[in-house]
């Protein structure tokens, strides 16, 4: 469970197309097309960034924890890894991670389970589900595709450390992630990237002190 395969990548960051940074608990949305190579940097280290991937041409094609998880039998993500489709289709590789190992399972912290799990003056915090709502009704892109609340589909945690334990528990705990470590995929469908830089602030999946992301694109 704890293999890990680190790879890195050669590509270089000044011939990116697209460099941006993610501010600290902020949303981020963007296409990237089949063929392009794209680069999630975990700049400060220890940061959870919930992501979600949609068909970009038809958004009920959407990225499938279920299916990620039951066709490669694996719960964590790392290089070699697929990202599969509720349609049953790869939508992208891992083709470099110098992290290790990225959740599947922990889903998106909300109000609700703010509330559930802390205490009930958690509530109005700003949450990942907040972001993604925010994005869907206010994105240009997930306007084109007319994606509403009811889209919203179990999310990865990228460079999130959830162990299931023995007693097939789940424990969000400090991260394996450091300063500088990123994942990268390459698109085989194109596919529209929904991200939430998580905002918690109650739990360690990002140290208690959410960072900015870097998000990279290649031709
Ligand atoms: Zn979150």
């Amino acid at each position: 469970m704890n293999m890990q395969t680190l790879t890195e990548s050669r590509l270089d960051p000044a011939s990116a197309v697209v460099n941006e940074i993610c501010a600290a608990g902020e949303p981020w949305v963007k296409k990237v097309n089949k063929g392009q190579t794209f680069r999630i940097v975990d700049a400060e280290g220890n940061q959870a960034v919930d992501t979600l991937f949609f068909n970009a041409n038809h958004a009920l094609e959407r990225y499938s924890a279920t299916d990620t998880i039951c066709r490669q039998n694996r719960l964590y993500l790392t290089s070699g890894s697929k990202l599969y489709s509720n349609f049953g289709n790869v939508m992208l590789t891992i083709v470099a991670d110098t992290c290790g190992r990225h959740d599947t399972l922990g889903g998106a912290c909300a109000a609700e389970s703010n509330t559930v799990r802390y205490a009930l003056e958690k509530y109005p915090m700003h949450s990942c589900r907040d972001n993604f709502l925010h994005a869907l009704a206010h994105d240009p892109l997930c306007e084109q595709l007319g994606m509403g609340k009811r889209d919203l589909p179990s999310n990865i945690n990228f460079f999130m450390n959830v162990p299931v334990t023995e007693q097939g528990e789940l424990e969000f705990v400090d991260g394996i992630s450091a300063p500088g470590k990123y994942v990268e995929m390459r698109a085989e469908m194109d596919v529209m990237v929904l991200i939430s830089n998580c905002p918690q602030l109650n739990n360690p999946c990002n140290a208690y002190n959410p960072t900015p992301i870097r998000l990279l694109i290649w031709y």
